[in-house]
């Protein structure tokens, strides 16, 4: 079975594809003919490469969590991603798009953010390759994430935001394409998930695929095996998920687990779990499941992370879903805050709370003491400190009474 590439057009099963307003088939008809014989080239691989290395940090560790460990009756190891430079798995796509676009003849570089993740890598990559950065970001985003809109800003990028619909993430990915189609010739856009328009669900893909090639060599060298029995990710649109599955995907003996964000729960008319609430539907520029009225109207989502805030989820992991390649597990606020305590108390690490999404599997599924268990740490908390103070404080005031 061949879950790995889309077919021609761009479809894992039935989704993916690329349904975009005519103005825009130029470019992404160029991108369709051109991004494979250029991000496989030598010349393209040994930029990247060396970039990874000694700009991003990696490869990073892939850690042995003892103390989780002994508490889960299993063998858990972390993948490292929230130490790569700019604190997620968000440079290794960020990086490659933008050596990209440099290669396409593109001086101007958009991206739309929620969390301001993507935005500050995309911005960090632009900083070091010269190239013109415009971030859009819902004005609400702007306002809730502060230290990530100061951060682009120090690195030179302009921060546009979008004022329509909520004023979140969906709206400034809607921003971001109109500024495409105004300005095709000189600009790329750099989307930050596995989602759009064919090709960027394998461009992102590929990009991040980078984190379970190195989980198999480095798995290989800690215990003499390549596979591990299962491999888990949490899902914003599902680029660390894709990467931290790309080479496990195809290999039967491995199972693949996806944490999706449940909000205050699937029936609370606040999550952001789309496997259980979407539909087939057409979302930014491919087919895949979406949260939607029956008028086809998107409906607003909500999780306590940012990063996985979004109505949709990539044609990838809506195929491995359909098939049942991989089980998917819905994780409410409250347990992703619980797990991302227990990780920082447990082993001295405190996670991006979308990471503390796939660490909350623990608590749902058993699992024996012989199996080798990989998750995907996709980054780091320091932007999520405010969150957790309030917790701290809410549970200190509790403790009072
Ligand atoms: C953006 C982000 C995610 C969600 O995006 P995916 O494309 O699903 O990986 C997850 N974790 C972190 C730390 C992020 O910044």
């Amino acid at each position: 079975m061949n879950y790995k590439n889309p077919d021609e057009h761009g479809y894992y099963g039935d989704f993916g594809g690329a349904f975009i307003p005519e103005m825009l088939y130029p470019n992404v008809e160029e991108l369709q003919k051109n991004y494979l014989e250029i991000i496989e080239s030598e010349e393209f691989q040994q930029e990247y490469q060396n970039l990874l290395k000694n700009y991003v940090g990696r490869a990073t560790p892939l850690y042995f969590a003892k103390n989780l460990s002994e508490k889960y009756h299993s063998k858990i190891y972390l993948k490292r991603e929230d130490l790569n430079h700019t604190g997620a798995h968000k440079i290794n796509n960020a990086l490659g798009q933008v050596l990209l676009a440099k290669r396409l003849g593109k001086t101007r570089i958009i991206a739309e953010t929620g969390a301001g993740q993507h935005g500050v890598a995309t911005a960090t990559a632009c900083a070091l390759l010269g190239l013109e950065c415009i971030v859009y970001m819902g004005e609400i985003d702007i306002q809730r994430q502060a230290p990530n809109v100061a951060r682009m800003k120090m690195l030179g990028a302009e921060v546009i935001p979008a004022t329509s619909g909520s004023k979140t993430l969906k709206d400034a990915v809607n921003e971001a394409l109109r500024d495409w189609i105004n300005n095709s010739t000189t600009t790329h856009y750099v989307i930050g998930s596995v989602v759009g328009p064919h090709p960027f669900p394998d461009l992102v893909a590929r990009f991040q695929s980078v984190i379970s090639k190195e989980i198999k060599e480095q798995l290989f060298e800690q215990t003499g095996r390549q596979n591990p029995d299962y491999v888990i990710a949490c899902v914003g649109g599902g680029s660390n998920a894709a990467g931290a599955f790309y080479h496990f995907v195809d290999e039967e003996n491995v199972k693949l687990i996806v944490a999706e964000a449940g909000g205050l729960g699937i029936n609370s008319g606040k999550s952001a779990a789309t496997t259980f609430l979407g539909t087939l539907g057409v979302l930014h520029g491919s087919k895949s499941l979406v949260m939607q009225t029956k008028n086809g109207q998107v409906i607003e989502p909500h999780s306590i992370s940012a990063g996985l805030d979004y109505p949709g989820i990539g044609p990838f992991h809506a195929h491995l879903f359909k098939e049942k390649r991989a089980k998917f597990f819905s994780i409410n606020d409250n347990e992703a805050l619980k797990s991302a305590f227990e990780l920082t108390k447990m082993e001295g690490i405190i996670p991006a709370l979308e990471s503390a999404h796939a660490l909350a599997v623990l608590d749902k599924k058993k699992f024996n003491e012989d199996e080798i268990i990989v998750i995907c740490l996709s980054g780091r908390g320091d932007k999520d400190m405010e969150t957790y103070l309030k917790r701290l404080e809410d549970g200190s005031r509790k403790m009072e009474i």
